[in-house]
C-alpha cells in the first residue's frame, strides 16, 4: 500500500528562514514546496501594475473587484529546480522580491478577498498530502489539520542582517537600517490584522534560529518530520 504523505506547516515571522528551510526538507522528503507568501507578494504586484496602491492608501473596493482578473500560479523550473510564482502566465519569481513590492505586501495580504482567493487555492494545493507550505497562517488557517507545524523565529537584528545578504544580489545599494524597519513594520501588520492574523498553532514547535546554522535547522525539521510520518 503506498504511505499516505503528510502535509508539513511552516509558519512564523518575516525572514526568518523559513523558505531556505522549507525548500531542502522538500527535497529530502520528496514532497512539494510551496511559498505562499510568494503568492501575496505576486498580488502585490499585481495592485502595483493595476495602480490600486496609491503611496499606503490602498483602494479595497476597487481591489475587490480586480482580484477577479488576477491569475496567480506556480510553474515547475528545472533550472533551479524550483516551483516559481506566475502572475498572469508570465515568471515574477524576480520582481516580487523587490523593496517596493516588500513594503506594499502586508497592507495587500490584510485585505479579505485578497486571502480567500489565495487560501483557496493552497488548499487545494494541499489537498492530496505531499505538501511543505510556508507562511503566516498555515497552520492556523490553510492547513489546520496539518501532521507537522512549526513556527520559526529569530531576533530582529539577525534577520535583517541575514536579508541584506539575500537582496545584495538583486541591489548592491540595499541598507541595513530600511530592512530592518519593513521586516518590524511587516511583522507589525501581520501580527495584527484582523483577518487570519500571524501567530503561533497551539500544536506548532517553535524554533528560534538566532544561533542555528542552516545544517542544524536543517537537522531540527528532518527529525520531527521522520518522526511524524512513520507514526502515520
Ligand atoms: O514570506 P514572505 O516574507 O515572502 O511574505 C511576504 C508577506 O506576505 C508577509 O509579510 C505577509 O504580509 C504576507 N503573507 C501572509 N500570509 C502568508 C504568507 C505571507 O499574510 N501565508
Amino acid at each position: 500500500m503506498e504511505q499516505q504523505k503528510i502535509n508539513i506547516a511552516i509558519d512564523g515571522h518575516s525572514s526568518a528562514g523559513k523558505s531556505t528551510m522549507a525548500k531542502a526538507l522538500a527535497k529530502e522528503l520528496n514532497f512539494v514546496y510551496v511559498d505562499t507568501g510568494a503568492m501575496y507578494r505576486a498580488a502585490t504586484l499585481f495592485c502595483l501594475r493595476e495602480r490600486l496602491i496609491e503611496s499606503n492608501e490602498i483602494d479595497s473596493k476597487k481591489i475587490e473587484h480586480a482580484v477577479k482578473r488576477m491569475y496567480i500560479g506556480f510553474k515547475y523550473n528545472p533550472k533551479t529546480e524550483q516551483p516559481e510564482v506566475h502572475l498572469g502566465g508570465s515568471n515574477v519569481e524576480e520582481e516580487i522580491r523587490s523593496l517596493e513590492v516588500a513594503k506594499k505586501v502586508s497592507l495587500v495580504a490584510a485585505i479579505p478577498n485578497i486571502r480567500h482567493k489565495l487560501v483557496e487555492l493552497q488548499q487545494r494545493m494541499a489537498e492530496s498530502g505531499g505538501v511543505i507550505m510556508d507562511g503566516r497562517d498555515i497552520g492556523t488557517v490553510v492547513m489546520p489539520n496539518a501532521k507537522l507545524k512549526f513556527f520559526v523565529t529569530a531576533d530582529a537584528q539577525v534577520r535583517a542582517r541575514r536579508r541584506v545578504e539575500e537582496l545584495k544580489a538583486i541591489n548592491p545599494n540595499v541598507k541595513f537600517e530600511e530592512v530592518l524597519k519593513n521586516l518590524v513594520e511587516r511583522d507589525r501588520i501581520d501580527s495584527n490584522r484582523a483577518v487570519s492574523p500571524l501567530r503561533q498553532a497551539d500544536d506548532a514547535i517553535v524554533l528560534d534560529n538566532s544561533q542555528l546554522t542552516h545544517e542544524e535547522q536543517f537537522q531540527f525539521l528532518l527529525v520531527h518530520a521522520r518522526k511524524a510520518m512513520a507514526s502515520e
